[in-house]
């Protein structure tokens, strides 16, 4: 039996838990703002990178797993929609 890569990938990662059930198609919130000014990306794309389409302005990015959860600020899993839409900051 050979160990879950997965499972050691994310041993590394500095919250995994927060990190784990992410999939293709939930939404992200990530700290800073993109330049159109919007906050919220979708993930379109899992993998070493992740790849993440801004909501506003249809922009696509690739993170790397520990650079998205250094930028995650929240995180909208596809099944459960995002009812409360405005900033959860302060
Ligand atoms: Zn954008």
């Amino acid at each position: 039996m050979q160990p879950c890569v997965e499972k050691i990938i994310s041993c590394r990662c500095y919250n995994p838990a927060m990190f784990t059930d992410i999939q293709v198609g939930d939404k992200v919130r990530l700290r800073k703002a993109h330049p159109c000014g919007g906050f919220e990306w979708e993930v379109v794309r899992l993998g070493a990178d992740i790849g993440l389409v801004c909501l506003t302005c249809g922009h696509k990015v690739f993170l790397s797993r520990r650079e998205l959860q250094r930028r995650l600020k929240a995180h909208f899993p596809a099944d459960a929609a995002p009812t409360e839409n405005k900033p959860a900051e302060k």
